[in-house]
């Protein structure tokens, strides 16, 4: 399968499935998010979604958070991940809005990253989101799955940023960042990916890869008990047509159906089977067949 079809194939999946999704986190304006994102940097939405609300209730402007110190702020974030860099980013970013754009988050991305705390996925969310750009941010969970499902090869977030707007049309890329991260988030995890209910793994590389794998895994260890119960029957002395009469003995088939499937006489069959006992010392069909078992020969 080609890039090109791969793509097509996993964005057409998710335009007929999932056409209506958005961001987790929780904001009613571009002010909002922008401290949202901000603060969801190696940190979970459903984390900042707690922090958030008493947070915007006590600085709900550029004004009120520029015009805050840190000890004011810090309190409030400091359940999120790296509290104390993120406490000083939301202040100066504030103050930078203020500053240069008038406390209007900019749509510029390039704007956008002058802002302290203000990464390239950062700025790609809010352009995408606020703006509606024809950008894709890269978080971990893009980078993942992206490469999982084989949408890219990129070393670096902006490498796979690039294949991805690549190959998806414009009009997609601001939701197209939604599907993928959710389906980082909830299917294709980074430990346990859930493979067999992913709806995706038709298309997969990483699925397909695995079931290589697994199929190799399962081809080698057969071929090992093959192997070994060929070695053992030789010991027992076991010829290869006595051990077909055995295979069918298991199978519960009567002499006249052996001897049918063998296209041999049943008083053939008779005599292998008296020859089996005499090899394996045993008198009936059921001993002989939980001496086999004992002895791992089929
Ligand atoms: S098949 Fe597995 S590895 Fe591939 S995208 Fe789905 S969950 Fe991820």
């Amino acid at each position: 399968m080609t890039r090109k079809e791969r793509f097509h194939s996993i964005i057409g999946w998710f335009a007929q499935n999932q056409p209506a999704v958005q961001s987790e986190l929780h904001y009613t304006n571009p002010f909002q998010l922008l401290v949202a994102v901000i603060l969801s940097a190696q940190c979970t939405d459903k984390r900042v979604n707690l922090v958030t609300p008493p947070l915007f209730e006590a600085f709900p402007t550029p004004e009120a958070l520029a015009a805050a110190s840190f000890d004011q702020v810090y309190p409030f974030v400091k359940s999120v991940s790296y509290p104390n860099a993120k406490a000083r980013h939301l202040i100066a970013m504030a103050q930078m809005l203020l500053a240069d754009y008038s406390g209007t988050v900019p749509s510029d991305i390039d704007e956008l990253m002058k802002l302290p705390g203000v990464g390239r996925k950062t700025a790609n969310v809010i352009a995408s989101i606020v703006y509606d750009q024809p950008v894709i941010a890269v978080d971990t969970h893009v980078f993942r799955v992206a490469h999982r499902l084989g949408l890219s090869d990129g070393s670096t977030p902006r490498a796979v940023e690039l294949d991805l707007e690549r190959h998806i049309p414009a009009a997609q890329r601001p939701i197209a960042h939604h599907w993928l991260i959710l389906h980082g988030r909830y299917i294709c995890t980074a430990r346990n990916p859930k493979c067999p209910e992913c709806p995706l793994s038709a298309w997969c590389r990483e699925a397909f890869a695995d079931k290589e794998e697994v199929a190799a895994e399962v081809g080698e260890y057969l071929a090992t008990l093959v192997r070994v119960r060929r070695q053992r029957a030789k010991e027992s002395g076991l010829t290869e047509r006595e051990m077909e009469v055995i295979r069918y003995c298991r199978e519960g088939l009567s002499n006249s159906e052996i001897a049918d499937r063998m296209f041999l006489s049943v008083n053939t069959i008779k005599n292998h089977k008296q020859r089996i006992f005499a090899k394996l010392n045993v008198r009936s069909v059921s001993e002989l067949l939980a001496a086999i078992d004992r002895m791992g020969i089929i």
